[in-house]
């Protein structure tokens, strides 16, 4: 009998909340009717981010709504809610997912002074449906042991019969590998850099597995000599105050590739306005406020990449240790381009 009242309190105590708080909200509507909000669909999750928020909602009063996700279930996310997608712009990594989502059909096009005159043509759509705000390089990590700086200087040196089982590297059909084998198509053509691609698979330490930060763990222990990170992976363990992650950075050197030619691949984390926004002006608002220099300096320093801005001077000690460097300067729509390629490619030449 004591358990069937207290049950029978508990559910009275239930329905008066419940009450409550249906007043609350029926109260409170007329106010969120009017607030100004940004829906924004991010993969990022650092601690910078949330100054970065912060500070756009001080500028402007629009608040912001985050929905954070992994980068693939992002994109397939906004393209399962349709028309009824309550998304204004999309954040992600790499100019091979933003041209998947512009393959997709979920970008509208941004037409701003402001991003047109702030950031580098090479790092945005020529129609305005997705802008690069920070680059990360695409690197050779070696290691300080067993290789000398010299032995190697480009991608294509990577293709070298003497590199024969000393290479790991995440899976071919990974995105990053993905736009580095798509910028080779740009310059080599498809059949040479199918070749590569092949050479490459052969010299392979081991299977693929795991990301970059594993390959550069993986040659500090010996099994590999060479690997390929993004540079963001590596500054990480520069800055890193634990003593294995420390260790890491010291047994591994990093050189930029072909720094005598056309310079090393460089890619983005960018974002676009979706097409079915239901506050564009707010989302102009954020895409323009990221190009500004405190947005900037936020947004690259979160995940140790260099401002796309090229006023903006990164305050970051990792990125200054990696020093300055040749980057490539192909637009990133044709590394969107060439991914289709890139991807029968890395389906044909044995590593997935
Ligand atoms: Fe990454």
């Amino acid at each position: 009998r004591h358990n069937i009242s207290f049950m029978f309190n508990t559910l009275k105590s239930i329905t008066r909340t419940a009450a409550v708080l249906l007043v609350l909200t029926t109260a409170a509507a007329p106010s969120l009717a009017q607030e100004k909000v940004l829906n924004l669909y991010s993969s990022r999750h650092y601690e910078t981010d949330e100054a970065l928020y912060s500070n756009f909602t001080r500028q402007t009063g629009i608040k912001i709504n985050r929905i954070e996700g992994g980068e693939d279930a992002l994109i397939e996310r906004i393209r399962n809610e349709g028309d009824k997608s309550p998304a204004d712009v999309l954040v992600t990594v790499d100019a091979g997912r933003l041209w998947r989502a512009e393959q997709l059909g979920l970008f509208q096009p941004v037409k701003s002074k402001v991003l047109e005159s702030r950031l580098p043509a090479a790092y945005r759509h020529p129609d305005g449906l997705w802008f690069g705000y920070s680059a990360r390089a695409r690197i050779i990590a070696y290691s300080k042991a067993r290789v000398k700086p010299g032995d190697i200087a480009t991608y294509e040196d990577l293709a070298d019969p003497k590199w024969k089982g000393r290479i790991c590297t995440r899976s071919a059909g990974h995105v990053y590998n993905l736009s580095l084998i798509s910028s080779l198509v740009n310059y080599l053509g498809e059949a040479k850099t199918e070749e590569w691609t092949r050479a490459v698979a052969s010299n392979l330490a081991r299977t693929p597995r795991g990301g970059d930060t594993d390959q550069l763990n993986a040659v500090a222990a010996g099994e590999c000599d060479l690997a390929l990170s993004n540079t963001y992976y590596y500054a990480r363990l520069l800055k890193s105050q634990k003593p294995d992650e420390k260790a890491v950075a010291e047994k591994v050197g990093v050189l930029f590739p072909n720094q005598g030619g056309r310079g090393t691949h460089v890619n983005i984390s960018g974002a676009g306005m979706l097409k079915h926004a239901p506050n564009r002006e707010a989302a102009v608002l954020f895409l323009e406020y990221l190009a500004s220099d405190d947005a900037q300096n936020y947004f690259a320093n979160g995940n140790n990449e260099w401002p796309v801005v090229q006023s903006v001077k990164p305050n970051n000690a990792a990125l200054a240790r990696l020093g300055t460097f040749k980057a490539d300067s192909l637009n990133l729509g044709t590394i969107g381009r060439n991914q289709p390629t890139a991807q029968k490619i890395a389906d044909r030449s044995g590593f997935k």
